[in-house]
């Protein structure tokens, strides 16, 4: 009798042996598969919306995202281009290069992004950092602005922008006063996203459009002060401060590079977003050779982003991360890896860490 009840149990022991731990084995590797962490890229720079505020269903967008792409950075587009009867009658602008109406802020972007990030499952969520752009960078209460958007939807929130300062074409449209750097309400807005620990993404051109050859780039000191007075804000400069039409300035990467390399600027950090951007550093060898050097000097502090404006496909939305092909191979792996995913990763990670503590602190429920 006992040896056949231990008999019995060998053959249990084989049959779990042969079947059931590598069933176990098998789900653990599908579940490990299907982690983010397989992912080739994380975006830091995506429009869910356009100029007009219309654009790709959040639920779509994932879609799209599918298993390529881990986590991004989401908002949409604070300025609204409006429709002017008088300006373009019947037609209807979709981008602020078709009319001369005037662009203005559009606050409600904030609320719209939060409702499309609540509408997520949790597991759906962990994929996006959503960011608030609703605010006027000329408005003293601008800073409030966003606290009050905080406050409305805590548990949402990892960073501010994109928002702009001098943007060719853009920034002379803008209703009202024009932005600038040297404004004490930027400082306002810096100030209190280092007091809660938001991720500021700002666009501003280093230079005007068609500067002459080798002149001083005109924002370049203003912007560098403005980083000056604010050491401990995490600030990305998008598209390393190049336009469609402000060129990569000589020696451009020079400039980054007196950047990169001061301590002062330790917070600063670039991302090579925009197809125009990618346009410039491919242009020829020599351009995406020298932009490869100082990634791979500088490789903690340069990240990827798409700038597409809501994509109707896969193809369309990873037009840039393909286009940039050439300079991936130029990369080194860890470099490669930092730019595409990681830098996202210890940026943002430690965003939601603060600002969540923050909202907490505050007693925000979420
Ligand atoms: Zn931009």
């Amino acid at each position: 009798m006992k040896r056949s009840y231990d008999s019995r149990r060998r053959r249990m022991i084989r049959f779990a042996a042969s079947s059931v731990i590598p069933l176990v084995l098998w789900y653990s590797l599908a579940a490990a598969q299907s982690h983010p962490d397989q992912t080739e890229l994380n975006d830091v720079h995506f429009h869910l919306t356009n100029y007009i505020q219309e654009g790709t269903d959040i639920h779509d967008f994932l879609k799209i995202m599918g298993a390529k792409v881990g986590r991004v950075a989401l908002f949409g587009i604070p300025l609204q281009q409006e429709w002017s009867y008088q300006n373009s009658g019947d037609f209807a602008p979709t981008y602020y290069l078709q009319t001369d109406a005037p662009l203005y802020y559009y606050s409600f972007t904030d609320a719209y992004i939060a409702m499309a990030y609540r509408s997520l499952s949790k597991e759906q969520r962990e994929r996006f950092d959503p960011m608030i752009t609703g605010f006027n960078p000329a408005d003293m209460y601008a800073a409030d602005h966003i606290r009050r958007v905080l406050e409305t939807f805590p548990g949402v929130f990892s960073g501010i922008g994109e928002f702009t300062i001098h943007k060719e074409f853009v920034s002379a449209k803008v209703a009202g006063e024009t932005a600038s750097l040297q404004n004490p309400a930027l400082d306002r807005i810096l100030d209190f996203a280092e007091k809660v620990g938001l991720v500021v993404l700002i666009h501003n051109d280093m230079d005007v459009p068609f500067a002459k050859e080798g002149s001083q780039p005109v924002y370049l000191d203003q912007m560098k002060a403005l980083f000056r007075r604010h050491p401990n804000t995490t600030i990305i400069w998008a598209h390393t401060g190049m336009g469609r039409i402000v060129r990569p300035i000589k020696n451009h990467a020079a400039q980054l590079a007196k950047i990169l390399a001061d301590p002062q600027f330790s917070r600063v950090y670039f991302d090579i977003s925009w197809d125009e951007v990618a346009k410039y550093v491919l242009s020829n060898p020599e351009a995406s050779r020298i932009t490869a050097d100082l990634l791979n000097r500088y490789p903690d502090r340069f990240l990827f982003g798409t700038d597409e404006v809501a994509p109707p496909n896969q193809e369309k939305y990873l037009k840039v991360y393909y286009q940039y092909e050439p300079l991936w191979k130029l990369l080194d792996e860890k470099t490669r890896e930092k730019v595409r995913k990681g830098n996202y990763e210890r940026l943002f990670d430690e965003a939601r860490r603060k600002v969540r503590a923050w909202e907490m602190a505050k007693g925000l429920n979420f």
